[in-house]
Parts: structure tokens; sequence; C-alpha cells
């Protein structure tokens, strides 16, 4: 079983280069973090094809190129600190964690949040904290960030808190778009960048 998921990794990994990903430390991530370990039972057979499958709640964990893409837009360094919103499975913090110093990530339900600081822990992932609330506020105690990853659809653009909490010359990588379809978007000193369509379940604020 081990053997097997570590196949289908290595070729997540060669489809992740053909799809355009040159990130080595995203792709050595992604290569070394057990996805099948982040999904329900029932889906783990799928856990190795470039599709979001559901986690649970209404929730889901986002394509591998989807992942892949965002981490790599950070554009941060292995001593960054990191701000993930909208933790699902947690295994979009274990990727982030692979790659860089530390890893806050923040999920609105306090279920999932409870599972992925499990599966996190199970693993033995260091250097990641997981919270619960609404992370459109961010984190304002561990800020300033040197990169901001948001993993849930934003209507209209970024929480303006999260602009906020990044240090100089950062980026915040967000879906920006309309009942969960819209783009992907960098923000980075003042200015941004589309990285192309996406899904995603929308980002649910002040509730
Ligand atoms: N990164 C995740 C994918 C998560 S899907 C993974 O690797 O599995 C998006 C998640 O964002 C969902 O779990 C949803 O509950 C959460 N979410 C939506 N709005 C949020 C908010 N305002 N604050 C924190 N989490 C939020």
């Amino acid at each position: 079983m081990a053997r097997r998921a570590e196949r289908h990794r290595a070729a997540m990994v060669r489809y992740l280069r053909a799809e355009g990903i040159a990130d080595e430390r995203v792709l050595a991530a992604m290569g070394e973090v057990p996805r099948e370990a982040f999904v329900p039972r029932a889906v783990a057979g799928a856990a190795y094809r470039d599709v979001p499958l559901p986690i649970g709640l209404g929730q889901t964990i986002s394509a591998p190129t989807v992942v892949a893409l965002s981490a790599a837009a950070l554009q941060a360094g292995p001593d960054a600190r990191v701000l993930e919103v909208g933790t699902g499975s947690g295994y979009g913090a274990a990727v982030l964690s692979r790659c860089h110093r530390s890893v806050v990530t923040i999920e609105r339900h306090r279920e999932l949040a409870e599972r992925a600081r499990r599966t996190l822990a199970a693993l033995g992932y260091a250097g990641i904290e997981v919270r619960t609330g609404d992370g459109a506020l961010g984190a304002p105690d561990r800020a300033p960030f040197d990169g901001i990853v948001v993993t849930a659809m934003a209507e209209g653009g970024p929480p303006p808190a999260l602009l906020e909490q990044l240090g100089p010359g950062a980026a915040l990588v967000c879906p920006v778009g309309h009942r969960g379809t819209g783009t992907l978007k960098r923000y980075r000193s003042g200015a941004v960048t589309d990285l192309g369509a996406v899904a995603f379940v929308p980002l649910v604020t002040g509730s």
C-alpha cells in the first residue's frame, strides 16, 4: 500500500511538472506528503487524481495542481512564516510546512480543524498551528507574514485584514470570484497577477 502510494505520488509530481509547476521545493513536498491520509477512506483510491475530493461538512480538499500552483505562487523562502486560510483536511498546510519555517492555518469548522490537527500530529508534521475561527481576520498576533494562501473563494476581493498582515514584498494568493468559480490571483506590493481559472468552496466570513 505504502509502495503503491509512493508510485502514485511520483506520477503526480511528473504530472505537476508537465502542467508547468517548476518550484522544486513544492514538487518535493508534494512528492512526500501522503495525500491519501488526508481524505476519507471511501475516496482514498482517488487521492492522487488531479481532482478535489469531499472531506465532509460540504468541504473539499483542493486538486493537487491547485495546491501546487498556490504554494509556488507565494515565492516565499524556506525561512518564511506563512498563513493559510481554510485548513480543510490539513493537506495544504502539510505541503506548506515542508516548504517553509512555520504555518498558521485557520479553519472555521471546529470539527475539520480538530481532524486536521489529529492527522498532522499522527504524521509528525511540525511547525503548524491549526486555529479555529474566521480566517478572513487573519492572525494579527502572528503578523506580519511572509506569505498568505487563501483556499476558499473570496467575493469581490481578498479580505482587507489579510492584505494588512503581509510583510514588505510578501504575496497573498487568493481565489476571487462568485459562488465558487473565479480566478486565482496573487497580490504583492500593490500588483495583482492572474494565475488562472479555478473552482473553490466559498470563503464564509462574518458568521
Ligand atoms: N486547504 C484545504 C482545502 C480547504 S477547502 C485542504 O488542503 O484540504 C476550504 C476550507 O475553507 C473549508 O474547510 C472551509 O470550511 C474553510 N473556510 C471557509 N471560509 C472560511 C473562513 N472565513 N475562515 C476559515 N476557514 C474558512
